[in-house]
C-alpha cells in the first residue's frame, strides 16, 4: 500500500532530506586522498545528531554505520573502512536521516582527487539520469516512467543499469511502496498522485549491469569489477509535479571552494 503524504508531513520531510543535504555537504569538503571512510562516517554522525536527528541507516536491518561507502566497483551498501582514499578513486556516499519520526535518504558520488575521463563521464551521466527521472515524476504520468527515462539515457552512453536494487517509498519508514526501478516500460506501473513521497536513485555501472553481493552481507559490488555511480534525491509531488526535498546545493557549494 502506498502511504501518500500531507503538506505537513512534507515539510517535516523536507528537513530530514536537508539535514542530509548539509550533511553530504560537510563530506564533500573532507574528501581528499588520504581519508579514511571511517572518518567521514564520524563527521556525518555527530553532524545529524547534533540537528536534533538521528542517523537513519545506523542499526537499520543492522547496518553498523552512518554512511554507506562505496568506492569504485561498490555499487551500494559499502561498509565503511580504515582503508584511505586514493587519488582517482569514486565513491558513492549515501546517507540516511531520521526527523521527527520521517526519513531523509540521499546520495552523491565524489571523485577523490583526479579521476579518469571516462569515469567522470559516468557520474555526470548517472547524475543526468537522476534529473531526466524526477522530471517524469508527475501526475498523469506512471513509476514506469521515471524507470524508462532513467535506463534510455544510461544505455545510450552504453552503461549498465543495475536491475537488483531499486528506488522506493520514503516516509515513516525507509522503504516503502512503490519500489522505483532504474528500467521500465512507459505507461507501466502505478499512478504518480499528488502526496507521493518517493526516493528516486540511479546506480549506473560503466560495464555490465550485473551485480554480486561480498561476504559481508552488505556491500553490493559489480560483477566485472568496473566503477559504478549513484546519486539519489528525495521527491514529492505537488500540485502534479515532482519537488526535489532534498539538495545538491551544499555539496557543489563546498566542492566549488576546492
Ligand atoms: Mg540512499
Ligand atoms: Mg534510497
Amino acid at each position: 500500500m502506498i502511504i501518500y503524504k500531507t503538506p505537513e508531513e512534507i515539510e517535516i520531510m523536507r528537513e530530514a532530506a536537508q539535514i542530509v543535504s548539509r550533511t553530504l555537504g560537510l563530506i564533500a569538503a573532507e574528501i581528499k586522498p588520504g581519508v579514511t571512510p571511517l572518518q567521514l562516517d564520524k563527521i556525518a554522525e555527530d553532524y545529524i545528531r547534533s540537528q536534533n536527528a538521528i542517523p537513519g541507516f545506523l542499526g537499520l536491518y543492522d547496518f553498523p554505520n552512518t554512511l554507506c561507502i562505496s568506492v569504485n566497483e561498490q555499487v551500494v551498501h559499502g561498509i565503511p573502512t580504515d582503508t584511505p582514499l586514493k587519488n582517482g578513486d569514486i565513491i558513492s556516499v549515501d546517507c540516511g536521516s531520521i526527523y521527527e519520526g520521517y526519513y531523509g535518504d540521499h546520495a552523491y558520488t565524489f571523485e577523490v582527487g583526479e579521476v579518469k575521463p571516462e569515469i567522470k563521464k559516468l557520474l555526470q551521466v548517472t547524475k543526468e539520469c537522476l534529473d531526466l527521472g524526477i522530471a517524469e515524476a508527475k501526475t498523469g504520468n506512471r513509476i514506469g516512467d521515471i524507470g524508462f527515462a532513467i535506463q534510455q539515457h544510461a544505455e545510450k552512453h552504453g552503461y549498465g543499469v543495475v536491475r537488483d536494487l531499486v528506488g522506493h517509498g520514503l516516509g515513516k519508514t525507509m522503504h516503502e511502496e512503490p519500489q522505483v526501478p532504474n528500467y521500465g516500460r512507459r505507461g507501466r506501473g502505478k499512478k504518480i498522485q499528488n502526496g507521493l513521497t518517493i526516493a528516486i536513485e540511479p546506480m549506473i555501472n560503466l560495464g555490465t549491469e550485473r551485480v554480486v553481493q561480498l561476504d559481508d552481507n552488505w556491500t553490493i559490488v559489480t560483477e566485472d569489477g568496473l566503477p559504478s555511480a549513484h546519486f539519489e534525491h528525495d521527491i514529492a509531488i505537488i500540485d502534479g509535479k515532482p519537488e526535489i526535498l532534498s539538495t545538491f546545493k551544499y555539496v557543489e557549494e563546498a566542492l566549488a571552494k576546492k
